[in-house]
């Protein structure tokens, strides 16, 4: 008799699960029959009740009975199996492009078939394409079920029904194991949070049971999934502070030469003077820097600030000290951009500024590795290509990253390993513009001290904003018309709305067409992701020059991209796109000594939402009133995703929705950083997915 499996049982010794589902499964870091029980359902399905056919609609989701009145095989421009299921209040068509003979005897007339899937609307008629469906003996035709369903995070050709299984035998374990789920959180705290224990939170997600709040569940406001919500919040939070403290075990070199005579000349040939809030900045850096523990710091700062000339002034006392820096930004464009402006401000220095993208080939990429590692060239500047394998440091001094919100805490740490020798390890230095609120920001960067400029440049002209229905559009093309004439310079941004690259390009390329028709006199250039870099390296040369009049681009142009002739905006669709994304392309214009204006075109009718998004980028400017109207404009489920934040992607948790709890978070992961240290393996195992191997963690 087969033993009954213990949460520790690998997969692959479950019933039913054969080598390629194992090698699926693990692909989800799902190993052992106990790693299912924090696999958390992302959705539930509710196939408590029939939905008789005569009231769907397309996009609506449902389980269906009826009798097939219909089946055969259809040679169209792709063969397939039709089925007509009806119930008597209507019908809908089953489409199958894939099935078997099996499959098509299964489907007789007459059968009657429960299936469930999405509706939409066919050429004829409602239909569902592969839908999942059963067939049902009279005896069964009122059998339901009797709660919501669950629908787990999946990879391909891994069906809903064996992690359902998998799920049900590891909840089942946990009978004789129950310590599995045991509690971490403090008793008191659990007992403030009035929320359920741990054990019942993860029992009610997996197996919602019959009666249990539907509503809730689905709006992610569920008790349950509160309480699972705080302990991966918590859980998170721990694991940045930890490893703040593990990295701030390590030895980095000082970078003493603050006040050198490099760094006078530096500071004498930048053409501006630092701001205010700049010099503060700076100040924190510099007495950082100089101290033999790793440096880790956020400089944050609205767009437009002025970050980079830190990070070059952070770079330039690296090298004056005798270490390498190196300058890590999300996209070419935008480390095109640094290293052009890098190689001016160091020109006078005459240390040269090494790029390393994913472009940079062959014998030059070669000759540039092996310098750095050897420890002659000082400065790199770079996209991810930075990370690769085959790239190191002689003697990292300071690894610096962009606009951090793209690159996530692995990333981060990545970077800082290709430096790390036995004796010492770099310092760190993360620039963001990202404007996230003070209670977010303590979450997010919880492993990061914080720097603000809290300031622009002087003889910034506030940009006007205005928004415009598309119908207006003549009207926007001949303001362009008219701000050429006077010498100024426009970006017209197509923003991703299509499904598809290849879609969105399209629109792009059509946009630049009409305005090449409607602006006969003016240059237009072009810019998207999918154009050879050298092709868009020409045209943005061209639009920084002058030459080009009005920049055409899909929203490779978000970052970074700094032309301060360019005074006037216009975003397509504006009222597709979200409050952040929306201040990151304004944030492109408005950067000179004139006045700027930005156009927002608009689809009518608009929604509510988008109304007030729009409403909201015409009163303010300020970065960190948006993030605030952002946050409260988000409705549940909307995540704020993984990658905007650069945190690891939560389970159950929504930054946006959850945050009114994170005061309370810092509070317990401080008292169980302080009590319970030995809880704290268990509790991160629970919830972060482990850090790549690394030195420090
Ligand atoms: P961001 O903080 O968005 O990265 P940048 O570093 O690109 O901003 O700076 C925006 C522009 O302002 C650049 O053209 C830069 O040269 C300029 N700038 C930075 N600091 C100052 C300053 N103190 N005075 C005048 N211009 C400045
Ligand atoms: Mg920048």
């Amino acid at each position: 008799m087969p033993t009954t499996p213990r949460l520790t049982t690998p997969l692959g010794r479950m019933p039913g699960v054969g080598p390629a589902t194992e090698s699926r499964l693990a692909r989800l870091g799902l190993r052992s029959l106990g790693d299912l029980l924090f696999h958390l359902p992302l959705r539930y399905i509710d196939r408590t009740r029939i939905t008789p056919m005569g009231s769907l609609r397309p996009g609506d989701e449902a389980l269906l009975q009826g009798r097939i009145e219909l089946c055969q095989i259809r040679f169209g421009r792709r063969r397939s199996l039709l089925c007509r299921l009806s119930d008597g209040t209507g019908s809908i068509l089953l489409r199958f492009f894939h099935f078997n003979r099996t499959q098509q005897a299964m489907l007789e007339h007459g059968a009657i078939l429960r299936c469930w899937g999405q509706v939409r609307a066919g050429p004829q008629a409602l239909e569902m394409i592969h839908p999942e469906y059963r067939r049902i003996h009279d005896a069964e035709r009122d059998e339901l079920e009797q709660a919501l369903t669950p629908v787990y995070p999946t990879t391909e050709r891994l069906p809903q029904s064996v992690l359902r299984r998998l799920a049900a035998a590891a909840l089942a374990a946990v009978e004789q194991e129950p310590e599995a789920l045991g509690e971490l959180v403090p008793e008191r705290v659990i007992r403030g949070l009035a929320l359920p224990s741990l054990r019942d939170a993860v029992m009610q997600m997996h197996l919602p049971p019959p009666g249990m709040d539907m509503e809730q569940l689905l709006a992610g406001r569920h008790p349950a999934q509160r309480r699972l919500a705080f302990d991966e919040l918590l859980a998170h939070q721990i694991s940045l502070r930890l490893l703040r403290r593990e990295v701030r075990t390590f030895t980095a070199p000082g970078l003493v030469a603050a006040d050198s005579e490099p760094m006078r000349h530096f500071f004498g040939r930048l053409p501006f003077k630092l701001t205010r809030a700049q010099r503060r900045a700076l100040r924190d850096v510099q007495r950082d820097l100089a101290a033999d523990r790793p440096m880790l710091r956020l400089v944050q700062g609205d767009v437009g600030s002025g970050k980079t000339v830190i990070a070059a002034a952070a770079a330039m006392q690296a090298i004056a000290s005798g270490y390498q820096a190196a300058l890590m930004a999300p996209t070419e464009l935008l480390a095109e951009q640094h290293c052009g402006n890098l190689s001016q401000w160091f020109a006078a220095t005459g240390i040269p500024v090494v790029m390393l993208t994913g472009r940079v080939g062959g014998r030059v990429r070669r000759q540039a590795l092996q310098r750095l590692a050897g420890g002659e060239l000082m400065l790199a500047v770079g996209t991810h290509a930075l990370l690769q394998e085959g790239v190191s440091f002689g003697r990292l001094g300071l690894a610096i990253i962009d606009e951090q919100h793209r690159f996530g805490v692995h990333q981060r740490l990545a970077f800082l390993e290709k430096g790390s020798a036995p004796d010492f390890f770099p310092h760190q230095l993360v620039l963001t513009a990202t404007p996230i609120p003070r209670t977010l920001a303590m979450t997010m960067f919880a492993d990061l001290d914080v720097s603000v400029i809290d300031e622009l440049p002087p003889g910034r002209k506030p940009v006007q904003t205005v928004a415009a229905s598309s119908e207006r559009r003549a009207e926007v093309v001949q303001a362009i018309r008219h701000a050429g004439a006077q010498g100024r310079q426009a970006y017209w941004v197509c923003p991703r709305i299509e499904e598809t690259d290849d879609a969105n390009v399209q629109a792009a390329e059509e946009t630049a067409r009409l305005l090449i028709e409607q602006l006969p006199a003016m240059r237009i250039g072009l810019v998207h992701g999918r154009m050879p870099a050298r092709e868009r390296d020409g045209v943005m040369q061209a639009f920084r020059g002058g030459g080009v009049q009005v920049l055409v681009a899909t929203t490779v142009i978000e970052v970074g991209v700094d032309v301060p002739g360019a005074t006037l905006m216009v975003i397509e669709n504006a009222e597709r796109l979200g409050l952040a994304q929306l201040h990151q392309l304004r944030g492109r214009i408005g950067r000179g000594k004139d006045a700027s204006t930005c156009v927002l075109l608009y689809k009518p009718p608009l929604s509510a939402l988008a109304r007030e998004r729009l409403e909201t980028m015409r009163a303010t400017a300020d970065g960190f009133v948006i993030a605030e109207k952002d946050l409260e404009l988000r409705g549940p489920g909307e995540l704020l995703g993984a990658r905007q934040t650069g945190l690891q992607r939560m389970r159950v948790a929504d930054l946006a929705r959850d945050a009114r709890i994170l005061p309370q978070v810092q509070r317990v992961a401080d008292l169980m950083i302080e009590r319970h240290p030995e809880r704290l393996p268990e509790l991160t195992r629970r919830w972060v997915i482990p850090e790549p191997a690394l030195g420090v963690v």
